[in-house]
């Protein structure tokens, strides 16, 4: 998603500041340069680059970092709180009747993002319409109705009529039982004049409280000038940023906000009308610098014991973090990290995990790879429920036991114990934390 390397190459360079308590000069540059370099690949504007880059590293040698604060989590903390400043809250969007203006270029995903907003408002209680003015695309209208149907809200359009301000006008007469108006705009191939006059026009007949840009995550370096002029002609609150499940790293996004001094308000990843979520700042950055995202997590990982549980009624995750942690436990922990995905990107989405303990364990310590807990699970099935309960018993000649019972080779039956000592250690750490992240964590598993 949005600006994906960022956070893996940044936290990279971070690392090597780990144990530093005083950060010197030439530790900064290379944690700016790194910066730099990562959004200037997501296409976030040059000028901004050098400016947020410039703020970082004046505000890294000229802050103190607080007493117990290393040098890593100073900086850190820098990055995170200028990047929550630049892209900001999330657009002000109250659940009351509003009427909202869609502008943006052909092809950005207008039609789409006005059905797909239709349908959110649609789910938060209130009664939406949609109602489209573009007159100059041919088969707008077929689309913007199909996609009005599919999310179940009402519609206006007016094929025979060529006047998109008419359409406005009469289009919010027509919907007047409906508490949003979302009021979806013609673009064109480029920022032509009269593209611009016309917005405005509709602009003045609609009144509307929230004006959004709709942006291609792919616009990159254009973004600017197409801001500004959105800008200029109607005043832009708010940005839409679609195709964000493309391969596109959205970095436009943050140069189009930055240049109307607006925030973003939602996020489209897909073509249907439910493929859209609310923006979230503390989500997006924490994403954005590999730090996580607790409320999804807390999402995945409740999904994931759901499941587990159907399976597995006796295991309790209470025994785990108080007792010695077993096999029949680190099966139960694979079952679950396995429908969640890789260990390490789920250790990187609680806060405080990716970028603390998870760094004092050696590299491949969670690096159990889907095939290799294929691998694990076979083993452990040929284990008896002694040694899943006592693997410290599993000596030379039960090792070879295992590994001819399971089809496996006795490296493989090491390798799992290893993984189990590392896992198990970590563990202890953990448990020695007291009402730490993990154990918040571990309780709300269990609720
Ligand atoms: P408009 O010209 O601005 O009204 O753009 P449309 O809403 O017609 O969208 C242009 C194309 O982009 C259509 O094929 C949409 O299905 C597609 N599209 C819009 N939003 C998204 C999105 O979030 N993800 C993907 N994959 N496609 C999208």
């Amino acid at each position: 998603m949005v600006l994906d390397d960022l956070g893996s190459s940044l936290r990279g360079t971070l690392d090597k500041l780990r144990g530093k308590s005083r950060i010197s000069e030439e530790d900064v540059d290379e944690v700016v340069k790194e910066i730099q370099r990562s959004l200037l690949q997501a296409d976030v504007d040059t000028s901004l680059v050098m400016e947020l880059s410039d703020d970082i590293s004046s505000r890294a040698l000229d802050e103190e970092p607080p007493g117990g604060t290393t040098a890593r989590d100073h900086v850190l903390r820098i990055v995170y709180e200028e990047l929550v400043d630049l892209v900001g809250e999330s657009t002000e969007l109250p659940l009351e009747e509003q009427t909202i203006l869609l502008a943006g270029l052909q092809g950005s995903g207008k039609t789409t993002t006005a059905a797909k907003m239709a349908w959110w408002f649609s789910k938060k209680g209130l009664r939406p319409a949609v109602i489209q003015t573009d007159t100059f695309r041919p088969g707008a209208y077929d689309q913007a109705k199909q996609m009005a149907d599919s999310a179940e809200v009402s519609f206006y359009g007016d094929p025979d009529e060529s006047d998109p301000v008419a359409i406005a006008r009469d289009g919010l007469e027509a919907t007047s039982d409906a508490e949003v108006h979302i009021v979806d705009t013609a673009g064109r191939h480029a920022l032509e004049d009269d593209l611009i006059d016309e917005i405005e026009d509709i602009e003045d007949a609609v009144d509307p409280d929230r004006r959004l840009l709709v942006l291609d995550a792919a616009i990159g370096q254009g973004a600017k000038e197409q801001a500004q002029r959105f800008d200029d002609a109607i005043g832009i609150d708010g940005v839409v940023i679609t195709k964000l499940d493309g391969t596109a790293k959205g970095g436009g996004a943050l140069t189009a906000v930055n240049e109307t001094e607006s925030t973003i308000a939602f996020l489209g990843s897909g073509e249907t009308v439910k493929d859209i979520e609310r923006f979230e700042p503390s989500g997006f950055i924490s994403r954005l610098l590999g730090m996580g995202d607790l409320k999804q997590l807390t999402e995945r990982v409740e999904r994931a014991m759901e499941e587990t549980d159907e399976e597995e009624e006796d295991w309790d995750p209470e025994d785990m973090l108080q007792g010695e942690f077993t096999l029949k436990d680190m099966r139960h922990q694979m079952k679950a990290l396995d429908r969640m995905g890789p260990l390490g990107q789920v250790m990187d989405m609680i806060p405080g995990m990716g970028g603390n303990i998870m760094d004092q364990l050696p590299d491949d310590a969670m690096d159990v790879t889907q095939e290799r807990m294929r691998t694990f699970e076979t083993i452990m099935d040929s284990m008896t429920e002694g040694e899943l309960e006592n693997p410290r018993s599993i000596g030379q000649s039960r090792t070879e036991r295992i590994a001819r019972g399971s089809g496996t080779s006795e490296d493989d039956i090491r390798e799992l114990l290893q993984q189990y000592r590392t896992m198990s250690q970590a563990l202890k750490q953990f448990q020695g934390m007291g009402d730490s992240d993990m154990q918040r964590m571990m309780k709300q598993m269990e609720g």
